[in-house]
Order: C-alpha cells, then sequence, then structure tokens
C-alpha cells in the first residue's frame, strides 16, 4: 500500500455531520471526470473512496449510484474503481440537488453546498479522495490535486488559500492538459492533511521530516545518541501536532501560564532538543523540566475534543 492510499483509508473512516457529508459528496463528484445532466463518474483506485462516493450520493442526493472495478495489468495489477450514475434522470438529479443548472459554460464551486465552516474541510476531503494524491514522505513533500478544468482548479486554489486557521499558499501548473493544484513542504502538507481528516498521515509525514533532519545532525555531531533519534523525532513530531491542534481549537492563551512560552517556541523550532529548549525559556529550565511540561501540554490537546 502506498502512503496515498493509506492516507485514503484514513480519510474513509471520517464520520461527519449532514451538512459535512453533502459537502463531501460535492467534492468527490465536482471532481471527477464528468459533472453534467448526462452523465456523472469518477475514477479512483481506492475501493473505500468509491464505495463512500456511492454512500454519500445516495444520501445526500438521493441518486443510485454504481460501481465498477477493473484491473489494470499494465499497472501491476491494481484495481480500479468507477463510480457512476446509472439510468436516465439520476445524473440530472444529482447536479440539480448540489444547485447546478447543468448548463453552466463552465464549472465552478458552488459554495451554497458549504453551508457551515465545518463543511470546507469535508469538501476538500471529497474533492482529494477523487483528484488527489500526496507524495510518500520518503520521496518528497508534495500533495497535488489534478483537476480537469482550469476554473474548478483556480476556485479550489482560492478555496485552500482563504482557510485562515492554515495559512497555505497553493500553486496551480498545467500538466498533459490537466490543471495540478499542489502544496508543497512537510508542514504544509501536514497541516492540510491534519485539516481534512488524516492527522495520522500528517504524523507519519511529520516523524519521517524529523528524522531526516536529526540524521544530518548526527552526521555533524558524532556523539549524538544515534540510537534514540528515532524516538526523539517521533515525540517532536506529536509535540507540534499537539499544539497546533490547541492552536485550531483557539486554546493557546486559554493554556495554564508555565506551558504558554514553551508550546510557542515547540511551535517555532519544531526540531530543537529538550536541552536547548529549556535554555531558550527564562527562568532556563532543565532538560527534564522540559520534558514534563511537554507531557501537560500533550495531555492537555488530548483533552480537547474537536478535530478540526
Ligand atoms: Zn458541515
Amino acid at each position: 500500500m502506498s502512503f496515498a492510499s493509506d492516507t485514503k483509508t484514513e480519510l474513509c473512516k471520517v464520520t461527519d455531520r449532514f451538512c459535512c457529508r453533502k459537502a463531501e459528496c460535492y467534492g468527490m463528484l465536482l471532481f471527477g471526470r464528468s459533472f453534467s445532466p448526462a452523465g456523472i463518474s469518477l475514477t479512483t483506485e481506492s475501493q473505500g473512496a468509491a464505495r463512500r462516493a456511492a454512500e454519500l450520493s445516495a444520501e445526500a442526493t438521493g441518486a443510485i449510484m454504481d460501481v465498477a472495478s477493473v484491473q489494470l495489468r499494465r499497472r501491476g495489477g491494481i484495481f480500479s474503481y468507477t463510480v457512476s450514475s446509472v439510468g436516465s434522470g439520476q445524473a440530472e438529479k444529482v447536479v440539480h440537488a448540489l444547485g447546478h443548472t447543468g448548463k453552466e459554460i463552465s464549472l465552478h464551486i458552488n459554495l451554497a453546498n458549504l453551508e457551515n465552516e465545518c463543511c470546507h474541510a469535508a469538501f476538500l476531503r471529497g474533492a482529494f479522495l477523487t483528484c488527489g494524491t500526496v507524495t510518500a514522505p520518503e520521496s518528497g513533500y508534495r500533495l497535488e490535486f489534478t483537476v480537469p478544468y482550469m476554473n474548478l482548479a483556480n476556485d479550489l486554489s482560492s478555496l485552500i488559500r482563504d482557510i485562515l486557521v492554515l495559512d497555505l499558499e497553493p500553486h496551480v501548473s498545467r500538466r498533459k492538459g490537466a490543471f495540478v493544484v499542489y502544496l508543497k513542504g512537510s508542514e504544509h502538507v501536514s497541516d492540510f492533511l491534519t485539516y481534512i481528516g488524516a492527522p495520522e498521515a500528517a504524523m507519519a509525514l511529520m516523524q519521517v521530516r524529523m528524522l531526516k533532519n536529526l540524521r544530518n545532525e548526527v552526521n555533524r555531531k558524532t556523539n549524538f545518541e544515534a540510537a534514540n533519534i528515532e524516538k526523539t523525532a517521533s515525540a517532536a513530531a506529536q509535540e507540534s501536532i499537539a499544539i497546533k491542534k490547541i492552536r485550531r481549537c483557539g486554546k493557546l492563551s486559554a493554556m495554564p501560564k508555565d506551558l504558554k512560552p514553551l508550546a510557542a517556541l515547540r511551535l517555532r523550532y519544531p526540531e530543537m532538543s529538550l536541552r536547548d529548549l529549556g535554555q531558550h525559556l527564562s527562568p532556563p529550565l532543565s532538560r527534564s523540566g522540559v520534558h514534563h511540561r511537554l507531557q501537560r501540554i500533550l495531555e492537555y490537546a488530548e483533552k480537547l475534543k474537536v478535530e478540526k
């Protein structure tokens, strides 16, 4: 299984409110191969995503979708799943249920389907499930959507740019007649993955990045305890993700006073050693004191329920 398909499997486990399920369904169908009264279809290599598209369509629009699979011999025997509308009238029903006339000259995102703030993440999750992919962290940090239409690609890019809590700068480029909306950089990709509901994938990515950086560090300082770097990378990744969660929930300023400066420091320096973190605090704190406070930060984040 690739990192991208593991990520999609994780996303397919997200459960949401009705408004968000409709928004996700819209994201999945709009970014498929065809979205018009003549036919709705999308193709994916994720069986979970195909099933989810069919279920969400039935629930949100009342339309029946068919799921068919073919094995792609040329690509090592992997399966490809196509979800499409069945019979006359079903595609039209979906298009109208999602507020499109079917007569638009070019497709744009109909923001009316993203009823509440919560629906934005669900919509982007749907789009990612249909036309997105993410590079395995060992090979780089890039997440992209392949979109068939320019206006849709530009709308998607602005929607991502407008998510204030993330502060992302997506780019759009052309590839083989399609438009690619992409994000680069480990921080950006992992923040986005967390936002759309894949915190485990985000965590895996951060861990690989920290491991890489710490290995470089080890090469510079020969006396570093090499055996511990894996543990250190994992702990540091966990801390950063926890503090970001606290920030997303708007609880940074509500944290206990003694934890605030350390949380801010860890956010700025995700890879700094505990000893160095302690020295940057005023008054300075011992390595074990820093460790203890970081544990309390993790516990604090754990107690916050909101996921996005
Ligand atoms: Zn919602």
